[in-house]
């Protein structure tokens, strides 16, 4: 099932993607309401188009920081030792933290700081979203506390990341995290999910991983993160990007205003964004 946030007359909906239209959900304020809740019995028999909603990020404005890991891939790893010294894998996960004020939806514009950075960069990653409170939560049982998954570019300001002793900064400037289309819930992937993920900047194909290489699985961090931390419901890991992001190749290809950056994941859609 696919969930998404809309704005229908005006007015900020919940529902489910239906083909080429979308079912709203009566009585949820927000995503992050509908996954505390859970879907109503009934659902009203009203399907409004597509093409009649304006889609947001399917939870526009996280209540607390989305939870990041970096260096999560192998390959990743490497390009991003070369790049910058400061950025290898150490024995552990690396979690960092990502403000995020409004999560850009699909089709919408990142701001590229120019007064800020000049080293804006891809990132394209499959962000799982917690479906209730999870505290001291075993690999074995961590299956049941995935509600869903999305697509999350984690948007770099390089130097700003690497200037800096921790990633906060250059992670969360406004519009540093497109999100979406939608969710897609955890019953339509395997668990663990294999999901391809890629990434294309003006057409041309720079990422091209899958989450099966993940280093650390979904399981070992709600292990690791709920055994001294509650991870409320609605909360989203963003698992890490593979190899090829802008600051791996020599010379490094940062985005520019106009450049458009499209995520891909198969299972879920794509999420297209233009730098402005
Ligand atoms: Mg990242």
């Amino acid at each position: 099932m696919k969930l998404a946030t809309f704005i229908h007359e005006g007015k900020e909906r919940v529902g489910i993607v239906d083909g080429d239209g979308v079912i709203p959900v009566p009585g949820c304020a927000s995503m992050e309401d509908l996954i505390r809740t859970g879907l109503p019995a009934e659902l009203p028999h009203v399907r409004i188009p597509l093409e009649d909603v304006r889609l947001l990020a399917p939870i526009p404005r996280p209540s607390q920081d989305v939870i990041c890991l970096g260096m999560n891939f192998a390959d990743h790893t490497h390009e991003a030792a070369k790049f910058h010294p400061t950025l290898v894998r150490e024995s552990h996960a690396v979690y960092f933290s990502k403000h995020v004020n409004e999560a850009v939806p699909d089709g919408g514009v990142v701001d590229s700081h120019p007064d800020v950075t000049s080293q804006v960069d891809y990132e394209a990653e499959v962000a799982v979203i917690i479906g209730r409170d999870a505290l001291r939560v075993k690999k074995e049982n961590a299956r049941g506390y995935v509600f869903g998954y999305t697509i999350l570019n984690d948007i770099s300001a390089r130097e700003v990341q690497t200037r800096h002793k921790q990633f906060f900064l250059g992670k969360s400037l406004d519009g540093f995290a497109p999100l979406g289309p939608w969710i897609v819930t955890a019953d339509e992937f395997p668990f663990p999910p294999a999901i391809g993920i890629r990434c294309r900047v003006n057409g041309e194909l720079r990422q091209d991983g899958n989450t099966s290489s993940w280093i650390y699985g979904i399981e070992d961090v709600i292990e690791e993160l709920s055994a001294g931390m509650l991870l409320k419901a609605g909360t989203i890991i963003s698992m890490g990007t593979p190899a090829g992001v802008g600051m791996g190749f020599q010379p490094p290809k940062f985005l520019k205003k106009g450049d458009v950056v499209i995520c891909e994941a198969d299972g879920i859609g794509t999420l297209t964004n233009r730098i402005g």
